[in-house]
């Protein structure tokens, strides 16, 4: 098979408009989809799933690359979208797509690092100015210890932004700046959600410490696998059994990720092969899952990497892949999967859609501080 994806494979990120895939098309579409898919153009209908990968990058956040985040959102009646990690930069690329603010309600950590995390306190407070009125539900992995899980995490990020809090007594964003956390098991497979048609199961996966799972989310038939940070793990393949999309971390092979972190091979090793999934591994997995489209993901995507992994992976399956890059974007019907990029919306402002005002009550305005007055300039 030729090289479909090489050095010279032009990238989203210097204006590209194609998709890294093998296969833009899977199957027989019953409507043709635009090339692109543009900010607030398209409904996600009855049936179907809609994937969007929020952030495709790495730890490193960069201009080309958010970090690790990726949206789900599916045609049921309540018309849900899920946000399953949440890295630096996710929320910047959510708000060009023109989505509604007001139902960014629903989040699945796969794990506490902070590059899967880091839009959070956004989310949180900021997405509440911007018109959120409901709180926000967070599910995510227990750790070895209380300290170490999703609900202390939740708690001590809702107590690191009391300023801010308190800086929304009298705005109608308050009821919205307020999280709810549920933890998973990190040791077994569970169903951890199931509303409006969609099922969400977590898995165990194998990531540095306890408190690392990935996610599987099932709706009408149609399912799509999320693994988070991961070494190659079984527990991920079985739940990954009759997938239509899963998304898979992939880091470079360690002699690439030597060359391009400018560390020494031994260290690149340890991160690639003791911490995450090199490239051939990834291929390993994608051919014992087989998945309809199996996607690389959390992988620096540039000249000098892209390459390689796609080789590499291509020695050990040979079904449609992707290489995720920020905004790649998979409709995942009975009929096809279609992969694109979306175009963003560089200067949107926010969208609103149906609220609740399920959060706390609004507090008094307070008085301003005394000093106010004399501080106050008024030209
Ligand atoms: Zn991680
Ligand atoms: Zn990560």
């Amino acid at each position: 098979m030729p090289d479909q994806i090489d050095e010279m494979t032009p990238l989203a990120c210097e204006g590209s408009t194609q998709a890294l895939t093998t296969t833009p098309v899977v199957g027989s579409p019953g409507t043709a989809l635009a090339p692109t898919l543009a900010p607030g153009g398209e409904q996600v209908g009855p049936g179907e799933i809609r994937v969007t990968i929020l952030g495709s990058g790495d730890p490193f956040v960069r201009p080309s690359q958010a970090s690790a985040s990726v949206l789900v959102e599916v045609g049921n009646a309540a018309k849900d979208l899920f946000f399953f990690d949440l890295g630096s930069g996710a929320l910047k690329n959510f708000t060009g797509l023109r989505l509604p603010v007001t139902a960014t309600t629903k989040v699945f950590l796969s794990h506490l690092h902070a590059d899967h995390v880091g839009d959070m306190p956004t989310l949180l407070y900021s997405m509440a100015k911007a018109g959120r009125r409901d709180p926000v539900e967070v599910w995510g992995p227990a750790g070895a210890t209380e300290a170490l899980g999703t609900q202390a995490y939740t708690a001590t990020l809702l107590d690191a932004h009391a300023w801010d809090y308190s800086s929304l007594r009298g705005h109608p964003g308050q009821s919205g700046a307020a999280a709810v956390a549920t933890e998973v098991p990190f040791d077994r497979t569970e169903v951890v959600y199931q509303h409006d048609g969609v099922t969400i199961t977590s898995f165990p996966v194998i990531h540095m410490q306890d408190g690392a799972v990935g996610y599987r989310l099932d709706y009408a038939g149609r399912s799509v696998v999320f693994s988070g940070d991961t070494r190659p793990c079984r527990f991920l393949v079985e739940a990954a059994d009759g997938a239509d999309l899963l998304i898979h971390e992939t880091f470079p092979s360690p002699s690439v990720y030597a060359v391009k972190a400018g560390v020494p091979p031994a260290f690149a090793e340890a991160v690639v092969n003791g911490v995450h999934t090199s490239p051939v591994m990834a291929g390993k997995v994608f051919a014992a899952a087989g998945a309809r489209m199996s996607v690389m993901w959390h992988l620096a995507v540039d000249h000098q990497t892209v390459g390689s992994a796609y080789r590499e992976m291509r020695t050990a399956h040979d079904g449609p892949v992707t290489i995720a890059q920020d905004l790649t974007v998979f409709n995942v019907t009975a009929d096809a999967i279609v992969t694109r990029q979306a175009i963003p919306d560089p200067f949107p402002w926010p969208v609103l859609g149906p609220t609740g005002i399920t959060g706390p009550p609004m507090a008094p305005i307070p008085e301003p501080p005394a000093w106010w007055a004399d501080a106050m300039f008024t030209g």
